[in-house]
């Protein structure tokens, strides 16, 4: 068993079990607390009934060394979240003169006069100190003296992270200091082989032994969260991973492909064009949803009809009558031809079958041609891609991105 601070979520809401709303807070808190060195003991998910609550408060206690409420704080009567925690804690509700009239005057900046209702969200368990919330009307609260200590903070999202980054972690890390182990960890970000190609590699690798190692497919590729016992095992398994994957590793943590890429344009000083098929301009729409890609990105153009691969893109009418549209050599030819029509350094092409309809036997859904063109370089690939026409979408622009990334 782990001494690390273990923290108990209990998740309130009706809209939490009748299927209207994903528990997110509580994936958001165990990567969290994972990073912080502690650890997310268990999520418990009720609705907002006083005395489930209660019990479930009782049942965590056995286990946890904090425990955190979320939602259920609302103005109406059917928030039972503070009824539940107070007696828990054993200790009564009191009404906090500061935050009525903290509640009124947030009321009167909007230009009403605060229901009576509104009242019941000032009422605190007997000793909490409360946590105020700076973007919405419902404060959270900490009972320190209840053993263990309970926080109750809002379920709607930003509010949940805000409190609990704002005052509950804080009061973790104060108290438990010296059991926070934040394991040294790295992300590293892979893509053009699969995941069980990349498990069946690994696997022979005996220098990992001591590192754990988590494998996270997207439709990015596949990312491996190593986390080691300590730095220097970290450092050991990075260059070991970096050896055996070569250039299927494009970067670390949260970089994304296009920064790659873009970082690699221009350092050259070239320009980028794309040529978009069976993607539809998807490729473009992420290379500029990162500022600064005017510093490479000339543009593109969406030739999804064969005559605007013809007008458009300069692919010669015979090669898309001989090999199909969906091809290698048009692949190739739409490449050339956008680099030529933009006056670019540098290309890259899709064109495929994104399904779910038109598919034939030769060229099923998922077939797709990417093709990067450069002054050095003119690559093609064919691909068989998996999954739905998104995933197939995406899985392409990363395809087109990887080539060229590999080509530069
Ligand atoms: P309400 O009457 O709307 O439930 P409330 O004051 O009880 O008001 P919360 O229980 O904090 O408010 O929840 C407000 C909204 O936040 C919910 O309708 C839900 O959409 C969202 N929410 C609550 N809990 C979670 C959760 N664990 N993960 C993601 N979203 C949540
Ligand atoms: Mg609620």
């Amino acid at each position: 068993m782990s001494n690390r601070p273990a923290l108990a979520l209990i998740a309130i809401g009706d809209e939490l079990l009748n299927g209207r709303t994903v528990n997110t807070n509580a994936t958001w808190l165990g990567g969290v607390l994972q990073r912080e060195g502690a650890r997310l003991e268990r999520v418990v998910t009720v609705g907002d009934d006083q005395d489930v609550i209660a019990a479930e408060i009782a049942a965590a206690g056995e286990h946890a060394d904090l425990i955190l409420c979320s939602g259920g704080l609302g103005p109406t009567d059917d928030d039972r979240t503070r009824h539940a925690v107070a007696a828990a804690a054993g200790v009564p509700l009191r009404e906090d003169a500061d935050t009525v009239a903290w509640l009124r005057r947030r009321f009167q900046r909007a230009g009403r006069a605060m229901p009576d209702s509104n009242r019941r969200q000032a009422a605190f368990p007997e000793g909490a100190t409360i946590l105020r919330n700076p973007i919405g009307s419902a404060p959270g609260f900490l009972v320190g003296a209840a053993d263990p200590p309970i926080a109750a903070v809002p379920g709607v999202p930003a509010e949940f992270r805000r409190l609990f980054l704002d005052h509950v972690l804080p009061f973790l890390r104060a108290e438990w200091s010296d059991r926070l182990r934040p394991p040294p960890s790295l992300l590293l970000r892979t893509t053009g082989e699969s995941e069980s190609d990349l498990a069946d590699r690994l696997e022979r690798l005996e220098e990992l032994s001591g590192t754990a190692l988590a494998s996270l497919p997207s439709t990015a590729g596949v990312d491996l969260h190593v986390v080691a016992a300590d730095a220097a095992g970290l450092e050991r398994a990075h260059r070991v991973l970096r050896a055996e994957l070569g250039a299927s590793v494009y970067g670390t943590d949260d970089v994304d492909l296009v920064e790659v890429v873009g970082d690699a344009l221009r350092t050259r000083g070239w320009g980028l064009a794309v040529a978009e098929s069976c993607t539809g301009g998807l490729l473009a729409q992420r290379i500029t949803s990162f500022a600064g890609a005017s510093d490479y990105f000339l543009g593109g153009i969406v030739a999804y009809g064969d005559e605007a691969k013809r007008t458009l893109a300069g692919v010669d009418g015979d090669l898309i009558a001989r090999h199909g549209a969906v091809s290698a050599e048009v692949a190739r030819a739409l490449a050339a031809g956008v680099l030529a029509r933009f006056g670019a350094q540098a290309a890259v092409a899709i064109t495929g079958v994104a399904g779910p309809g038109g598919g034939s036997e030769r060229k099923p859904v998922g077939t797709v041609f990417v093709a990067a063109r450069t002054a050095d370089a003119d690559e093609v690939r064919a691909l068989a891609l998996p999954g739905d026409r998104a995933a197939i979408r995406e899985r392409s622009a990363q395809a087109a991105l990887d080539l060229l990334r590999r080509s530069l």
